[in-house]
């Protein structure tokens, strides 16, 4: 396995190695939930690259940025046992030299859910996927649908910039008790890590009430809500249903509906979401 620094080794890389290349963009920290990822794309394609970079772009003034966890060594023992071809870890320097200035923006859908309360996350993702996708020029990329919303914005990026890279979504991993693996929950202390099972509980009610026949899903999300202040301390930041296709209302002929959460466990922001169809 190669860990490659640079956006110039990078480049040459490519060129060097013509066949299909896959693309696992993370923010490191790895945890089965990136494994799960590595795993698929290393089934799509004959290379799988994995890049670990902590995009400051995607963070606002005041979130972790500073603390977000990081541990290349033990990421990189992972990806090694993994099969990893190549592990990219660039610098900020190399990432955004100074003078940068150019951003990608996805309107309309970079403003709504997670974009109310974090304006310019979206902002930083496409930006900062869309240079990957030009840097690593991969056949396909992989993300998880633990972000769904994220996943939802890449495609139509790829889409509308015509970069031509096949995504794949995988799906979310969990925690024996439901709760998606993320690297925040690092942040949790014993007592918000034993509550938060209850965001999982709450879209695990929304599944079985829909597969009773219930179509109410504003009562469904009110009973979704209580359920949470109930048995938590958690802060609400949005419990909202949606097209699962394009994040528009739900419609009565709206086939697949996506619900998602997002919640403060203290300072500690989650997500997670669950598709009913
Ligand atoms: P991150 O390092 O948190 O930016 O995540 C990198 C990629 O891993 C993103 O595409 C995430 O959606 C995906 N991911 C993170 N957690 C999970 C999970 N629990 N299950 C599946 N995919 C995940």
């Amino acid at each position: 396995m190669k860990v490659i620094k640079t956006i110039s080794e990078m480049r040459r890389w490519r060129r060097a190695n013509r066949g299909t290349v896959a693309l696992v963009p993370t923010m490191g920290f790895l945890h089965e939930g990136h494994l799960s990822l590595i795993r698929k794309a290393k089934s799509h394609a004959q290379q799988t690259v994995v890049s670990i970079y902590v995009n400051p772009t995607q963070f606002a003034p005041g979130e972790d940025l500073d603390k977000y966890p990081r541990d290349i060594e033990r990421d990189e023992a992972l990806c090694r046992a993994e099969g990893v071809d190549v592990v990219f870890y660039p610098s900020n320097e190399e990432m955004y030299p100074a003078g940068h200035k150019t951003y990608v923006v996805t309107e309309d859908l970079s403003g709504i859910l997670c974009g109310k309360s974090r304006p310019t996350h979206f902002r930083g993702v496409t930006t900062i996927v869309a240079k990957l996708f030009n840097i690593v020029q991969p056949d396909s990329a992989v993300f998880g649908q633990k972000d769904a919303q994220q996943a939802l914005i890449i495609n139509r990026m790829n889409e509308d910039l015509n970069f031509g890279v096949h995504i794949i979504i995988a799906s979310i991993v969990r925690e024996t008790d439901g709760l998606a693996m993320s690297s925040r929950n690092k942040y949790l202390s014993g007592q918000h890590r034993t509550e938060a099972a209850v965001l999982y509980q709450s879209l695990q009610m929304a599944r079985r009430e829909f597969e009773s026949g219930k179509r109410d899903f504003e009562t469904l999300k009110n009973k979704m809500q209580r359920h949470i202040l109930h048995n938590s301390s958690a802060k609400i930041d949005y419990i909202e249903y949606r097209d699962a296709e394009t994040l528009a209302p739900v419609q009565t002929d709206t086939k697949k509906i996506l619900f998602l959460l997002a919640a403060y466990f203290g300072k500690t922001r989650l997500i997670d979401n669950i598709i009913l169809k």
